[in-house]
């Protein structure tokens, strides 16, 4: 059977763009279907926006302690709008070049909603094409919970990336990256934050040395933390802003903007996965075999979809691991999301690799995990006014003390990570860290200077 296409992949965000790019490369006739902005959600409302705003919030941070390093600086403001200008031109730019790149390779991009007709057939605006193999890569978007009363009212990541203006005062709710996330970033560039948790700590799942300790940071920055808050009403009272309304009764009052920030649902509903006999699980992802393969054979999904890791190197591995297998003869090429090594762009950042020692003690049993950590205040801070701590864990197992997570929170920790990952990736032990000379003076010669094992 001739198909107007040798692949076609619904989404050109990080999975599928990564997809069509190694095909082509192949020789494979591709397309990709897009109803937005080329790049997906990690360069137009996510990982790009993000960084952007972080680094603007870390440079406030920097003009805080200036006057600790004897600069006479005055800080006279800030312009919300032109960063956010700037942000947005240089991701323009981003959507330009994919463009002309994608042109450049010979991919087809086919602009609109994608839907299915049938196992071979797409639909696109009204256009029907074929393709031999279809990967679905629709990734997500934020989620608004139903159960909570004018929840609308609220906006969401996507709704904090369109502020022209900057809001005074902001109730962020939730405790996962997202919130700490913009948390943070609101915080240092002057807004009044709140963040509202319906439990204690943020970020659970992350190693309790790291909760705590970024807990404890974001309070110590002027964040005010409300523990244990359910919400479930949101109002506009009568000088326009916003009221927070707790199950039993508690109100919080006056936010310009409040910010849901409760995890992503995944945007499988315009695709008619019916048409092709599939459903999404109870949580709207779809399953996939170690190959990415769904229960339709010539139908793959990769990227946010799947529910594996929702980080974009995940979804670009998945997508280019996917066309080595199809048409570069690596069959068996799988990838190991065991090791995948995760950064939160926080207030001091997060970066983490592996498990925490909960989980450790779950897996190997707590006799077989030995466990390093330290914390402490880093020389950048030693005689700022505000000191922002320092914690680094080592997890191992077993005789050999081979390190099965690493927890890094601090100054630095986002680009600290990705070399040891490689050395964990590699199935480095407790002795090769000991083994490592230290490089003075930095935060991370602490993670080969811990009390150490037997050397080699
Ligand atoms: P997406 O990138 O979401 O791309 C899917 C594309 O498909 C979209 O462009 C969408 O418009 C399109 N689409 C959907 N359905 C259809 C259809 N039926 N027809 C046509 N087009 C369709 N990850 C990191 O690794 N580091 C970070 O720092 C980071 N920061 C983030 C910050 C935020 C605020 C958010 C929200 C996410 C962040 N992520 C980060 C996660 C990362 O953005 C996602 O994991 C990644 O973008 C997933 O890629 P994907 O290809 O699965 O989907
Ligand atoms: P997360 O899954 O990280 O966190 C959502 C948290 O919100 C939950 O852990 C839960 O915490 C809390 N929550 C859920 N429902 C409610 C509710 N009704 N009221 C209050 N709190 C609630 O989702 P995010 O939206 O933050 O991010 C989505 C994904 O995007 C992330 O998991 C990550 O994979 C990716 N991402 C990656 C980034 C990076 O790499 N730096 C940055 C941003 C996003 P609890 O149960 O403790 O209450």
């Amino acid at each position: 059977m001739q198909y107007d296409y040798d692949l076609i992949a619904i989404g050109a965000g990080s999975g599928g763009l990564s997809v069509v790019e190694r095909a082509v490369e192949y020789g494979k006739k591709c397309a990709v279907i897009e109803a937005n902005k080329l790049g997906g959600t990690c360069v137009n409302v996510g990982c790009v926006p993000k960084k952007v705003m972080w680094f603007g919030a870390h440079i406030a941070e920097a003009l805080r302690d200036a006057p600790d390093f004897g600069f006479h600086v005055e800080r006279k403001g800030f312009d919300w709008a032109e960063l956010v200008k700037r942000r947005e031109e240089y991701i323009g730019n981003i959507n330009n070049w994919y463009r002309g790149y994608i042109k450049e390779l010979g991919i087809d991009l086919l602009q609109g909603w994608g839907s299915f007709v049938d196992e071979h057939t797409l639909c696109v605006d009204g256009k029907l094409l074929t393709a031999e193999t279809i990967v679905i890569a629709p990734g997500g978007q934020p989620l608004i919970p139903n159960e909570t009363e004018n929840a609308e009212l609220g906006i969401t990541s996507d709704g904090f990336f369109a502020l022209t203006e900057q809001p005074k005062k902001v109730a962020v709710i939730g405790s996962g990256y997202i919130a700490v996330e913009i948390a943070g970033v609101l915080q240092a560039l002057g807004t009044e934050t709140t963040v509202i948790s319906r439990k204690d700590l943020v970020l659970r799942g992350f190693d309790d040395l790291i909760r705590q300790t970024l807990t404890d940071a974001m309070i110590e920055s002027g964040i005010t933390k409300q523990y244990h808050f359910k919400v479930k009403k949101l109002s506009r009272v009568e000088d326009g802003t916003l009221c927070i309304e707790s199950e039993d009764h508690q109100y919080l009052k006056g936010f310009d903007e409040v910010i849901w920030a409760v995890g992503r649902e995944t945007l499988t509903e315009p695709l008619a996965l019916e048409k092709i006999g599939l459903q999404p699980n109870g949580k709207g992802f779809i399953e996939v075999n170690a190959y990415h393969q769904t229960q339709v054979p010539n139908i793959y999904a990769l990227g946010d979809v799947t529910g594996q890791a929702q980080l974009t190197p995940v979804a670009i591995r998945a997508g280019r691991y996917l066309a080595e297998r199809l048409y570069n003869n690596q069959p068996e090429l799988k990838m190991d999301l065991s090791k995948v090594p995760t950064v939160v762009f926080s207030h001091p950042p997060i970066g983490v690799m592996g498990l925490a020692e909960h989980q450790a003690c779950q897996q190997y049993g707590r006799n077989a995990v030995k466990v390093y950590q330290t914390d402490f205040t880093p020389m950048r801070y030693a005689f700022t006014q505000h000191q922002i701590k320092t914690a680094l864990k080592l997890v191992c197992v077993g005789e050999e003390q081979k390190i099965v997570g690493i927890h890094i929170i601090g100054d630095g920790a986002d680009e600290m990570l990705q070399g040891f990952a490689v050395a964990v990736q590699m199935g480095a032990t407790k002795v090769d860290f000991d083994a490592t000379i230290a490089i003075h003076p930095t935060s991370s010669e602490e993670l080969v200077t811990m009390r150490p094992m037997i050397l080699k």
